[in-house]
C-alpha cells in the first residue's frame, strides 16, 4: 500500500484532460433536446391532447385516460426516435439523491413477438416495490406499497436509454414519502395566500410563482486518490487528515483559472445539462482548493429543484468519465471551507411582477414592502424551523463552525432597506414610497434608490440575505435536496400572508383607504421585526450569539434537537393550516431524520474506528519499529551517550506510543458509547446519544492527525490533504 501511494499520486498528477466531442451547433440549438417540452408537445401531440395537456400543466386540470394515452403515445414516439428502450418513474425519496426503477418498454404482441409499449396508465402511476425507502413508520412493511404519480408540471426527459418521468412518491393512505409532494403543496399554499394580496394591486394576476436559483458548490477529487481513502468512499468526507501547509489562505484558488481537467468536466456537464433543458450559466473556482461552483439561471421552484437533482446525478457520472469523484458533502476537509447550496428564492406573478423587488411606482413599492415585510415576519416566527429545515448530520459540520452559515437564522437587509423600514415607522401611513430622484429631493418621503438591485450591499455571514430582488438562503447544505428548505420557507410565508390578509380585511372593513390599511397592518409587524430578526453585523461573532439569544432567536446547535422543532405546536399549526404536512407526516419525517442522523454518525464512527486500528496504528507501529531499531543500533555503537545520539528517536517513540494508547482508549470508549446508544428505542433519544458520539469523533481525530505529522511520509498509508486538494 505504501509504495502505491506515491504511484497513485504520480498517476493522478500526470493525468491529462480528456478530449471532448462537442455537439455541433450552439447551446441554443441543442438546449432542451432531451426534454419533452412545449416544442415537442406541439410536434408530437394532436391539437386536442395538446390543449388538454397544457390545461393540466398550467391550470391543474386532470387528464382523462384517453388523453393520457395520447400524451403517452406522443412521448413514446419521441423517445423511440432517441433510441430509448426503458422508462422509469423518477422520484425523490427521503434519502440522498433520486430513485429510479427502469422497466423495458417491451411487451408481448400476442403474435409470438414483442413490441414497444407505453400507455397513459404507465405514465400516470407506478408501484415500485419500495418497501426499503425511509418512511418513519407510515407504511408498515407488510403493506409496503407506496406509489409514484406523475408530476406533469416537470417535463419528462431522456437519460441515456431511459425515459424519465418526474413523479411524487406517496403511501397508499396518501402521506408524502418524498420531497416533491410537500414542495408542491407548499408552492400552491404560498401562491394561494399571495394571490388575493396581489389582486389588490393588479386584478389581472391569476397565479403567484415561487422562483429558485440554486448555486451548487462541490469538490472534485482524483478518483485514484479517492479510492485509497476508505473514509471518503464510505462517508463522503475525510475523517482524518492533517492540514496542508498551504490551503486557502492565499485566496489564489477563488475565481482562478479553471484547471484543464476540471474545465473539460465542466464543459461536458454543461452540454449534458443544456440538452436536458437546465439553464446552466455560471462556473467558477470556489474559495477552497479543488472546490468549484455551478449555478443556472433561476426558474420555477419545483422544476429548478428537479434540475438540481438532475445536475447532481450528471455530475456524479460525468466526473467519473474525467477521472474525478465529485464530493457533495458539506465538509469533506477539515480546516478549509465546506460546501453549501445557496437558495436564491423569490416570488413573482404570472403577469411578470417580481414581488420582492421595488416596483415602478408608489403602489408597486407598497406591494414590494408588503411582501418583503411579511417574508421577514415569517422568517422571524419560524427561525428555528428554518434552521431545522437545513439541519443534517453532514451540514452540522458547517453550522456554527465559524463559516457560513452561523447556527442562528437572521436576515440581512442592507442599509437601504433597513432605513426604508425605519422611516416607514415614522411617517404617516399614507406616505407614498417613491423611487429616489423621481420627485426631487425629499424631506419626509420614503425613497428606494434607483438601480437598487445592482447596488445592494453584501454580507457573507448572513444565512438569509436580501439581495435586491430575492432572498438568498445560504444555510442549505451542498448535498441537500433544496425542497426541504423551500417547502418550509414557502409554507411559513403562506401562513404569514393568510394572517396578514385577515388583519388587512379588518382594517378595510373599518372604511380605511387601502394604502393606509396596508401600512397600518404592516407598521406593528415592522416594529416587531426590525430589532429582532434583522441583523446586519458579523453573524460569526460570539457577541452575536449572545445578542441573538437575548433577542429570543434560536441558538441551538445540536441537529437532533433542531429537528424536533418540526413537531412543536407552532410548526404543526403552520404546516396543517397551509395543508403542507399532516401531523402524522411531520412525526414520521422526524423519525426518518433522526434515524438517518444516527446511521450517518454510526457509519462514520465505525469507519473511523476501523481506520484507526487497521490503517493508522499499524503505520505508526511500523515507524516505531524503525525508530526502536535505530535506538538499539545507537546503543550498540554509542553505549555511553546513545540517549543523546538517539534523542529524536527516543522522544518520537514516546510520543507515538502516547498517541497510540490515547487512540486505542478513545476508540474503545466510542464503541462503548455506540453500544449504549444502539439499545435506545426512542429515535430522538438515540439521535441525541449519537450527537455526542459525533462530537467525540473530533477528539479521536486529534491523535490521528498528530501521528500523520510524526510518521515517516513513506509509511503513511492514506493520500494526504496536500495530495487530495492540489491535484486536478
Ligand atoms: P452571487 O449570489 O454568487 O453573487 P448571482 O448574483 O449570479 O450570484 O446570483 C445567484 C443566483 O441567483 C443565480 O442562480 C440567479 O439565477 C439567481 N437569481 C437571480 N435573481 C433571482 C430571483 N429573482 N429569484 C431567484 N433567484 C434569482
Ligand atoms: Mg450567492
Amino acid at each position: 500500500m505504501n509504495s502505491s501511494r506515491s504511484e497513485l499520486v504520480n498517476k493522478a498528477f500526470t493525468k491529462k484532460a480528456i478530449p471532448l466531442e462537442m455537439p455541433s451547433g450552439l447551446p441554443s440549438d441543442y438546449f432542451g433536446d432531451l426534454v419533452f417540452d412545449r416544442t415537442k408537445m406541439h410536434k408530437y401531440l394532436d391539437a386536442d391532447s395538446l390543449q388538454a395537456f397544457l390545461d393540466c400543466i398550467d391550470n391543474g386540470i386532470p387528464l382523462d385516460r384517453k388523453t393520457a394515452d395520447a400524451v403517452a403515445a406522443g412521448m413514446k414516439k419521441w423517445a423511440l426516435e432517441h433510441g430509448v428502450t426503458h422508462v422509469t418513474h423518477w422520484f425523490q425519496p427521503l434519502t440522498d439523491g433520486t430513485a429510479e426503477k427502469h422497466d423495458s418498454l417491451i411487451d408481448y404482441d400476442r403474435k409470438g413477438g414483442v413490441i414497444e409499449t407505453f400507455d397513459g396508465k404507465s405514465l400516470i402511476q407506478q408501484e415500485p416495490d419500495a418497501s426499503s425507502f425511509p418512511n418513519g413508520g407510515i407504511r408498515a412493511t407488510f403493506e409496503a406499497r407506496g406509489y409514484t404519480a406523475w408530476d406533469p408540471t416537470s417535463p419528462v426527459f431522456i437519460q441515456d436509454d431511459t425515459l424519465c418521468i418526474p413523479t411524487v412518491f406517496v403511501s397508499y393512505t396518501g402521506e408524502a414519502l418524498d420531497y416533491k409532494t410537500p414542495l408542491k403543496k407548499a408552492l400552491k399554499a404560498v401562491s394561494d395566500a399571495a394571490l388575493p394580496i396581489c389582486r389588490i394591486f393588479d386584478p389581472k394576476v391569476n397565479k403567484v410563482y415561487s422562483y429558485l436559483g440554486w448555486e451548487q458548490e462541490y469538490f472534485l477529487v482524483d478518483e485514484d486518490l479517492y479510492a485509497a481513502r476508505p473514509d471518503l468512499m464510505i462517508t463522503g468526507r475525510t475523517l482524518m487528515g492533517h492540514a496542508s501547509s498551504k490551503n486557502q489562505q492565499l485566496d489564489d484558488h477563488y475565481f482562478g483559472a479553471i484547471p484543464t481537467r476540471v474545465a473539460a468536466f465542466m464543459r461536458e456537464l454543461e452540454v449534458a445539462g443544456h440538452k436536458l433543458g437546465i439553464p446552466i450559466k455560471t462556473r467558477h473556482n470556489e474559495v477552497a482548493p479543488n472546490q468549484f461552483e455551478l449555478a443556472p439561471i433561476y426558474g420555477e421552484a419545483n422544476l429548478a429543484n428537479d434540475q438540481n437533482q438532475m445536475v447532481m446525478n450528471l455530475m456524479n457520472t460525468i466526473a467519473r468519465k474525467h477521472g474525478f469523484v465529485v464530493l457533495f458533502h458539506e465538509k469533506p476537509f477539515e480546516g478549509i471551507n465546506g460546501s453549501g447550496k445557496h437558495n436564491n428564492w423569490s416570488l413573482g406573478t404570472d403577469t411578470g411582477t417580481q414581488l420582492l423587488a421595488p416596483g415602478k411606482d408608489a403602489m408597486g413599492n407598497l406591494q414590494f414592502i408588503t411582501f418583503f415585510v411579511n417574508v421577514l415576519a415569517a422568517v422571524q416566527k419560524h427561525n428555528a424551523l428554518l434552521k431545522a429545515s437545513i439541519a443534517s448530520a453532514t451540514n452540522a459540520h458547517r453550522l456554527g463552525a465559524n463559516e457560513a452559515p452561523p447556527a442562528i437564522v437572521s436576515a440581512f437587509l442592507g442599509r437601504t432597506m433597513t432605513e426604508v423600514l425605519r422611516k416607514l415607522l415614522e411617517v404617516p401611513s399614507d406616505t407614498p414610497i417613491e423611487i429616489a430622484g423621481k420627485k426631487g429631493q425629499s424631506v419626509g418621503l420614503v425613497e428606494i434608490p434607483e438601480l437598487f438591485v445592482d447596488n445592494t450591499d453584501r454580507n457573507r455571514t448572513s444565512p438569509f440575505a436580501f439581495t435586491g430582488n430575492r432572498f438568498e438562503f445560504r444555510a442549505v447544505g451542498s448535498s441537500a435536496n433544496c425542497a426541504g428548505a423551500v417547502t418550509t420557507i414557502s409554507a411559513a410565508v403562506a401562513e404569514q400572508l393568510i394572517d396578514f390578509k385577515l388583519a388587512l380585511d379588518k382594517e378595510l372593513a373599518s372604511g380605511k383607504n387601502v394604502n393606509v390599511a396596508i401600512m397600518d397592518v404592516l407598521k406593528p409587524i415592522i416594529a416587531s421585526i426590525i430589532d429582532v430578526i434583522c441583523f446586519d453585523g458579523n453573524g460569526y461573532s460570539e457577541e452575536w450569539r449572545r445578542e441573538a439569544a437575548r433577542r429570543g432567536l434560536d441558538v441551538e446547535t445540536r441537529v437532533p434537537e433542531m429537528i424536533k422543532t418540526f413537531s412543536n405546536p407552532a410548526s404543526v399549526e403552520m404546516f396543517t393550516k397551509t395543508g403542507v404536512y399532516s401531523l402524522s407526516e411531520l412525526e414520521a419525517r422526524n423519525e426518518v431524520k433522526w434515524e438517518i442522523y444516527c446511521k450517518k454518525v454510526q457509519i462514520e464512527a465505525r469507519v473511523m474506528g476501523r481506520m484507526a486500528l487497521n490503517h493508522i496504528i499499524p503505520a505508526a507501529l511500523d515507524y516505531k519499529k524503525v525508530l526502536l531499531d535505530n535506538i538499539a543500533g545507537s546503543k550498540e555503537v554509542f553505549p555511553e551517550d546513545y540517549a543523546v545520539v538517539a534523542a529524536f528517536e527516543i522522544e518520537t517513540v514516546k510520543k507515538i506510543s502516547e498517541c497510540v494508547s490515547e487512540l486505542q482508549k478513545k476508540v474503545e470508549d466510542m464503541t462503548e458509547a455506540r453500544k449504549r446508544a444502539n439499545v435506545l428505542e426512542n429515535a430522538y433519544a438515540k439521535a441525541m446519544a449519537y450527537h455526542d458520539i459525533a462530537e467525540s469523533l473530533f477528539s479521536i481525530r486529534k491523535p490521528l492527525d498528530k501521528l500523520e505529522e510524526m510518521v515517516d511520509n513513506k509509511l503513511w498509508p492514506l493520500p494526504k490533504y496536500r495530495e487530495l486538494l492540489f491535484i486536478s
